[in-house]
């Protein structure tokens, strides 16, 4: 009898203890991931910018060209960051041997207010079955290596591909998002993510998707 009551005794203990790290164990969870969540939609919030604009104004530390395989200039964005930035800038990427489609490169920012520029070339829209939305990704995804690899902390993006390459704006905007969501979550180095759009429709649909409401101030 004695032994059985020790036995009760020890099997309500260990019921009472279990019970306690279940409670435990329920409570750390959810509170790891309010605050891994909190975290991130905080981080997310702080560290994303969307403006109308001119990219070839933003005082980041990079801003990203969207630029074509010679990397010699052209219309657009492309044209733009030259003028903006003088000849200089023709002069150094003359050797940087072209760039091929999802790839990046860095050079100076010469007279821009960003010290640097990141030049990648998106793909071309060719109707979706070639490759194009992994492609664009690369492109975020290169510009990020080359920005966390330089030393990079603010870094502002047009919408790649999106103008003479005819890659449909929603699409590239959703792809534009989650490459950057997915890279903030694993760089705390990167501090300031800014898209840049050239108009109205664009600021918009980056504003949709992002969060279904305005996230910052034309300028
Ligand atoms: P792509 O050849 O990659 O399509 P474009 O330069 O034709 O490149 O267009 C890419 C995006 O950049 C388009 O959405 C276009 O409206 C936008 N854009 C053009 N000029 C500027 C600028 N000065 N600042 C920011 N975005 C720009």
């Amino acid at each position: 009898m004695a032994g059985a009551g020790v036995n009760l005794f020890f099997q309500t203990l260990l019921d009472i203890v279990k019970a306690f790290v279940g409670v435990y164990n329920v409570f750390d969870k959810q509170y790891a991931s309010v605050r891994y969540v909190g975290w991130v939609e905080n981080t997310m919030t702080e560290r994303i910018k969307v403006i109308q604009g001119d990219i070839t104004r933003q005082a980041v530390d990079a801003i990203v060209n969207a630029a074509n395989p010679s990397l010699l200039g052209g219309g657009g964005v492309d044209g733009a960051i030259h003028a903006a930035a003088g000849p200089e800038l023709l002069a150094e990427c003359r050797v940087l041997n072209g760039c091929a489609t999802g790839e990046a490169k860095i050079t100076r920012g010469y007279r821009l207010n960003a010290p640097r520029v990141i030049h990648t070339v998106g793909p071309i829209w060719y109707g979706g079955g070639h490759d194009e939305d992994a492609l664009l990704a690369r492109c975020y995804q290169n510009c990020f290596l080359l920005a966390v690899r330089h030393g990079i902390t603010t870094i502002a993006f047009p919408a790649i591909s999106t103008g003479a390459y005819h890659f449909p704006m929603e699409r590239a905007v959703q792809i534009a998002v989650t490459e950057t969501r997915r890279f903030l979550e694993s760089q705390p180095a990167l501090r300031k993510v800014v898209f840049v759009c050239f108009n109205g429709a664009t600021f918009n649909c980056y504003c949709k998707i992002l969060a279904g409401r305005p996230q910052g101030k034309a300028s």
